[in-house]
């Protein structure tokens, strides 16, 4: 399958275009993931380059007794020993979160274990970390992709969930098809996160504009809540996973009117984005938990991150700067 990053570009923002034509050469690429670690500014987003580093930084939540999500970066994996050793490690940080006693799940991209390559072992290997995390009591989270793998995740996730019973699914507002999506997907009782999308995506696929995608965002999670609330609903549950804070005033506003029970949904964010919204959603004593990512493989994700916000740009460029100043100066 071809990678989503290097699909004909039909964004309407041209700096979002400018940047995911960037994320395709490997020059600019490697020039990020050589600076982004040493002068920091890849820090915000990204836990650090290994486990040790990633439990260090979700500390501060444990401590606050906030769960986590953990996602070991990396995705389009070239070989099947990849796909293999990306299982081993998920694997490895089950674990590592159970014996530190940490509230805390997984989550992970079906390229990443090979769904490019070797659909049959990506379904058996995303078999292995979920029987896995079902003997530990825990659940993983599959991270939605471009939509070349929208059917071959959605396929994957319910397979794992007919078998295991603790899986869940990120559903991308953007995308036509997600309505359809999330009522197949209902029987099942996958635990979904409702995105936005990250990825570029055809005016034949997905809604283009962010006023289309807010809408489309806001039905969704409204026909999310309706299922919650029929009687084959028990079992059902949300994540919210946006930094809008109109779509979270909205949520919040549904939540109350329908007096929805904390099992029910809980608020998701991405690690350093909009922690002011963060704490506002804990201290008005909604579930939330925090996605935190980290690994070796962390350009793509963060070239994302700064697709979605034009200033995230200059703060790399301010951080480089003042990185360059004190260089100089010493
Ligand atoms: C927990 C979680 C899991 C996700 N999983 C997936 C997935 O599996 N598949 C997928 O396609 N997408 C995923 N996403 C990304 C998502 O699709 C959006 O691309 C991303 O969340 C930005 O959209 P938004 O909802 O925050 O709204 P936006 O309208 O983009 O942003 C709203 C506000 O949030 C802040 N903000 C948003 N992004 C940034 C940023 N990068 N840097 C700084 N501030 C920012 C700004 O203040 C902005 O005004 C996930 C997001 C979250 C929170």
């Amino acid at each position: 399958m071809a990678s989503p990053t290097k699909k004909a570009n039909t964004t309407t923002n041209p700096l979002r275009n400018l940047i995911f034509w960037l994320s395709t050469k490997k020059r600019v690429t490697q020039g990020i993931a050589r600076l982004g670690m040493r002068y920091g500014f890849a820090r915000r987003f990204i836990a650090g380059e290994t486990l040790d580093e990633a439990l260090q930084a979700i500390a501060p939540f444990s401590q606050a007794r906030q769960p986590v999500i953990l996602n070991h970066l990396g995705e389009n994996v070239a070989t099947r020993d990849e796909a293999r050793n990306a299982r081993d490690s998920y694997v490895q940080i089950l674990r590592s979160l159970r014996q530190a006693g940490i509230d805390g799940n997984i989550a992970v991209k079906l390229t990443q274990l090979g769904l490019d390559l070797d659909p049959p072992l990506c379904l058996s290997l995303t078999r292995e970390i979920a029987a896995a995390a079902a003997a530990m009591r825990n659940s993983i989270e599959i991270d939605m992709e471009g939509s070349a793998y929208t059917e071959a995740t959605l396929r994957i996730v319910e397979t794992v969930q007919a078998e295991q019973g603790n899986a869940g699914v990120a559903v991308q507002a953007y995308l036509f098809r997600s309505q359809a999506d999330l009522e197949r997907l209902a029987p099942l009782k996958p635990k979904i996160r409702l995105v936005k999308g990250a990825y570029r995506e055809s005016t034949f696929m997905a809604f283009q504009r962010k006023s289309e995608v807010d809408a489309n965002y806001r039905k969704l999670l409204d026909q999310m809540f309706d299922q919650l609330l029929l009687p084959s609903g028990a079992g059902l549950r949300v994540a919210i996973a946006t930094h809008d804070p109109a779509l979270i005033d909205y949520a919040c506003a549904r939540i109350r009117r329908l007096r929805l029970m904390p099992h029910q949904y809980e608020f998701q964010m991405l690690l350093g984005i909009r922690r002011d919204l963060q704490q506002n959603v804990i201290s008005q004593g909604h579930p939330f938990r925090v996605y935190v990512p980290f690994g070796e493989a962390w350009v793509p994700y963060f070239m994302r991150r700064l697709s979605e916000r034009p200033a995230n740009i200059s703060f790399v460029l301010r951080t480089l700067l003042a990185e360059s100043k004190k260089t100089n100066s010493n």
